[in-house]
């Protein structure tokens, strides 16, 4: 197995693959007014295996198009949309968010949680923006410096992960420059990072190690994720994930 395999094998039965919540999902999406349209247009771009998918088709009149580019998470997803009776709602597509094929104007609504940082977050904006329709929201949850400055340790890593990451104030800035106006903001709380996303994953571990015979690489992983977990229990005061919720102006 590969590295990428190993960590799709890994992710691919959690009940989630990034920090969040049925709670916090709602919350973004009571920022639009949408309630009482009908026939959306939705895309949830980079879904997993679908926790917010299936919200979002549960409150929502729409047909959700739910993208990602690896079919392990996508089977996931369409099993539980069956299983509540959701197929009609959701439409599941293997694919790049690099490689979208949506008409232009053609969605009422780009979701997107703690994915976008794989085209990186201004790329990302910018690239989908032509599928949203004017007065269009789009929801994106993003890595987020929470203060102004914060310990070496964490800014060294992050600088490395992923050095897109920015304080709100310039992520908003980011989405006024590039033709939106920003409708709301706000930061996971930490169950989001924990009970949903953290206690299951350190469940996982050992299951997953004995699975691959604690071969070198999936010991590797285990080890990245656990001193992910320290980091973020050390230093959640001052880096989070900020939900932005925006509408396109015009
Ligand atoms: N939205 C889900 C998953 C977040 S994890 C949740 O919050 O639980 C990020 C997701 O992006 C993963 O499912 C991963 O497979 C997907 N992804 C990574 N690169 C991608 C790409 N280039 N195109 C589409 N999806 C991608």
């Amino acid at each position: 197995m590969t590295e990428i395999e190993l960590l799709i094998d890994f992710h691919k039965d959690a009940p989630r693959q990034g920090p969040g919540s049925t709670a916090d999902t709602l919350k973004a999406l009571a920022f639009m007014e949408v309630a009482s349209r009908k026939g959306l247009k939705v895309a949830d771009i980079g879904c997993g295996s679908g926790a917010q998918t299936i919200v979002l088709a549960q409150n929502l009149d729409a047909k959700i198009t739910a993208i990602d580019l690896f079919p392990e998470f996508l089977d996931k997803l369409r099993v539980q949309s069956m299983k509540l009776g959701l197929q009609e709602k959701i439409v599941c597509v293997q694919k790049s968010m690099h490689e979208l094929a949506f008409g232009k104007e053609e969605l009422d609504i780009i979701w997107s949680e703690g994915a976008i940082y794989n085209m990186g977050f201004e790329h990302g904006v910018c690239e989908w923006k032509e599928f949203l329709k004017p007065g269009g929201y789009m929801a994106l949850s993003e890595i987020t410096w929470l203060t102004h400055s914060r310990p070496k340790e964490i800014e060294l890593h992050w600088s490395t992960e992923y050095p897109e990451i920015d304080t709100a104030s310039h992520i908003m800035c980011i989405l006024e420059k590039n033709g939106f106006s920003p409708i709301a903001y706000f930061v996971f709380p930490e169950s989001c990072w924990i009970e949903n996303y953290y206690l299951p994953m350190e469940k996982r571990f050992d299951v997953f190690l004995e699975r691959h015979h604690y071969h070198e690489m999936a010991i590797k992983i285990v080890q990245a994720e656990k001193d992910e977990i320290r980091k973020y229990k050390e230093y959640k005061d001052y880096f989070g994930y900020g939900f932005y919720i925006a509408r396109k102006i015009g």
